[in-house]
C-alpha cells in the first residue's frame, strides 16, 4: 500500500510516494512562503494531488518543524514558519480528501532512520539533527515517543550551560547553543576573534564572515583555530549524548544533519567524550554512536510510514 510522506522545510514542500520497504517510488517539491502559513497547506494539497494521478493513495504523513499537539493534528507554535495554532491536518484532508497524519520534522526523520535507515533492528533510538539547531527523535520500545502533549524530544533545548549563549527558545545555555552547525560557528568566530594568528586559513577562506563550510574547509587545510572549533563542539555533543544516556539508556544515537556530512572532523572525539563522561562506564555497555542513512529523505519517508501507522 502506497502513502505520501511531505517534509515542509522553510523554503520548500517536498514529498514522495513511498511504499512499505521505505522506497520512494516518485517523489516533487515546491517553493513555499514562510511569510504566508496559510498557503503551505494550499501548496501540500497541490504536491499530494500531482503524486496521486493515478495511483491508490491511503493516507498522507507530513513532518513539519514546530510543535506539534498530541492528536498531531495542529502546529501549536512554528518559529520559523509563522504557524500559531495553525490546524494543518484539518486543512490539508480537506483538500486532499485524504486522512492526514501532522509530525514533528525530527521525529518523522528519527522515525525514517529508525525503520528504513541506521537504526534498522533497533528497538532504543536516539535521533540528532544537528543543523541550524539539533533536532532531536525518540524511538522506545520500538514506537515514537512524543510525550503527553506531544512536544517530547526537544532536545537541544536542554540548558547545559547556566548563563551561557542565548537560544532562539527565549532560554540561555541550550545545548543546541554548543553542539549544532550554527554552534560550532559561532566556537570558531570566537575563537578567530581572540587569537586571530590561528585562524589565518580560516580568515583567508572567509574574507570576512565566516559560515560553516567555510569552518569546515579550513579545518581539512589543518586551521587551528577551526579544529579547536571542532574539538570544542565534538565535546559538547559527547556531553549531551552522555547525560541522555544516562536518562535513557538508547542503544544507539544516530546522528543527521548537515553537519554530519563534516564527522571526520568530529565523531571519534564524540565518541571518546561520550564514553568518557558517561555515568557508570566501565559497567555498561557503550550505545552505537552512528551517521544517518536517508539524507534529506529521512523525514519524508518517516512521515510516509507514520501514516500508514496512524
Ligand atoms: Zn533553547
Amino acid at each position: 500500500m502506497l502513502t505520501i510522506g511531505v517534509d515542509i522545510g522553510g523554503t520548500k514542500v517536498a514529498a514522495g510516494v513511498v511504499d512499505d520497504n521505505g522506497e520512494i517510488v516518485e517523489h516533487t517539491r515546491r517553493p513555499t512562503a514562510a511569510d504566508r502559513p496559510d498557503l503551505v497547506a494550499e501548496t501540500v494539497a497541490d504536491v499530494v494531488r500531482e503524486l496521486s494521478a493515478g495511483r491508490d493513495i491511503e493516507a498522507v504523513g507530513v513532518g513539519a518543524a514546530g510543535f506539534v499537539d498530541e492528536t498531531r493534528s495542529m502546529v501549536r507554535f512554528a518559529p520559523n514558519l509563522a504557524w500559531r495554532e495553525e490546524p494543518l491536518q484539518k486543512k490539508i484532508s480537506g483538500l486532499v480528501g485524504l486522512p492526514v497524519v501532522i509530525e514533528n520534522d525530527a521525529n518523522a526523520m528519527a522515525w525514517g532512520e529508525t525503520r528504513f535507515g541506521a537504526g534498522r533492528g533497533q528497538s532504543h533510538v536516539i535521533c540528532l539533527t544537528l543543523g541550524t539547531g539539533i533536532g532531536g527523535g525518540l524511538v522506545f520500545d520500538g514506537a515514537l515517543y512524543r510525550g503527553r502533549w506531544g512536544m517530547g524530544a526537544e532536545l537541544g533545548h536542554m540548558q547545559v550551560l547556566p548563563g551561557g549563549r542565548p537560544c532562539g527558545c527565549g532560554n540561555v545555555g541550550c545545548w543546541e547553543q554548543y553542539a549544532s552547525g550554527q554552534a560550532l560557528v559561532k566556537e570558531a568566530r570566537e575563537i578567530a576573534a581572540a587569537d586571530p594568528g590561528r585562524a589565518r586559513t580560516l580568515l583567508g577562506l572567509a574574507g570576512g564572515k565566516i559560515e560553516g563550510e567555510e569552518v569546515t574547509e579550513a579545518a581539512q587545510r589543518g586551521d587551528e583555530a577551526s579544529l579547536a572549533a571542532f574539538d570544542v563542539f565534538a565535546d559538547w555533543l559527547g556531553q549531551g549524548m552522555a547525560d541522555l544516556a544516562a536518562i535513557l539508556d538508547p542503544g544507539c544515537f544516530i546522528i543527521g544533519g548537515g553537519v554530519s556530512r563534516a564527522a571526520d572532523l568530529f565523531l571519534d572525539r564524540a565518541r571518546r567524550a561520550f564514553a568518557e563522561r558517561l555515568t557508570g562506564r566501565g559497567h555498561r555497555p557503550l550505545a552505537d554512536i552512528r551517521l544517518a542513512e536517508l539524507g534529506a529523505s529521512a523525514g519524508m519517508v518517516g512521515a510516509a510510514d507514520l501514516a500508514r501507522r496512524r
